[in-house]
């Protein structure tokens, strides 16, 4: 049996999903009332796929990726639904275990990397503490992971580039150290929140050929968040678009660009050049 939420997933029913929500609902408290500002979402994403949330900003994006990193403020925040990883639920889980699923099982990435890495820090040290906080390993072995994961993301003269701080590095640079971070603990799912939005178009597309090349080499799964058609169109399998709060309509990257119905929809698609 097809599951209704699984539109055009291929792999549907042959592997338990990586990630699956459902009913995903999240408020925010204003004044005495609680305000839903991501309503009844519902979506899997299965091992090495790469599923796009699209819409237009505030539509509740980035809300949807915290609240299954429950990272969004306590008290002032409220999240119903399922969010279950590889069959765990996350919304129950204690902090402690939720830190290390942070820590271990999936990494985020952000429009603005310079926000993410420390500017006091040369990104060597940043990226080696990155390793050594999940696992108990020598600082010489630390060095020699931290050398293969910034060759891992194409940083030219890798080994060079060891005790340079973040701001000598151009964003395109500063984003694929970040790429590396998140790679430091193998995660199973990285999400990607508009992470090529600050970059110049040509470097743009070079950071999604990376990100592309690493899922496949890492075989993780990708949950990547952005308002251009034009960016699902290079990386998704599958697309969600979401509208006010909601999702309008999911299905297949193909289908969404070539019989995408819902009216909100075709107005994102006569917006790609
Ligand atoms: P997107 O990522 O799609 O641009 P967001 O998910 O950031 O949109 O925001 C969705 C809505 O939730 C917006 O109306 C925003 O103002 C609101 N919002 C986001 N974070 C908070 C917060 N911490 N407290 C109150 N409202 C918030
Ligand atoms: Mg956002």
């Amino acid at each position: 049996m097809v599951n209704a939420t699984n539109d055009g997933n291929p792999q549907a029913g042959n592997a338990v999903p990586v990630l699956s929500v459902r009913g995903l609902t999240t408020s925010f408290r204003i004044g005495d009332e609680w305000r839903p500002v991501v309503r009844n979402m519902s979506f899997d994403i299965a091992p090495k796929e790469t599923v796009a949330i699209v819409g237009e900003s505030g539509s509740g994006k980035s809300v949807t990726s915290l609240s299954v990193m429950r990272l969004l403020p306590k008290g002032a925040s409220r999240i119903e639904g399922s969010v279950r990883l590889n069959g765990r639920e996350l919304l129950t889980l204690d902090s402690e275990s939720m830190r290390r699923v942070r820590g271990n099982d999936i990494s985020m990435i952000f429009q603005e990397p310079m926000t993410s890495l420390n500017p006091i820090f040369p990104i060597g040290k940043q990226i080696a503490e990155a390793i050594t906080c999940h696992r108990d390993i020598s600082s010489a072995e630390a060095k020699s992971e931290v050398l293969h994961l910034l060759e891992k993301v194409r940083i030219p003269n890798a080994k060079g580039r060891f005790d340079d701080y973040p701001h000598q590095f151009s964003g395109g640079m500063r984003q694929r150290v970040m790429i590396a971070m998140a790679l430091a603990s193998k995660p199973k799912l990285l999400i990607a929140d508009e992470p090529t939005t600050a970059l110049d178009v040509t470097i743009q597309g070079q950071i999604l050929d990376l990100i592309k090349l690493l899922q496949e080499e890492e075989g993780m799964s990708v949950l990547f968040i952005t308002h251009d058609m034009g960016v699902v169109a290079e990386v998704s399998d599958r697309t969600i678009v979401m509208f006010r709060g909601e999702a309008v309509e999911t299905g297949t990257t193909d289908d969404i660009f070539n019989r995408g119905k819902h009216p909100y929809t075709r107005a994102l698609l006569s917006a790609v050049p």
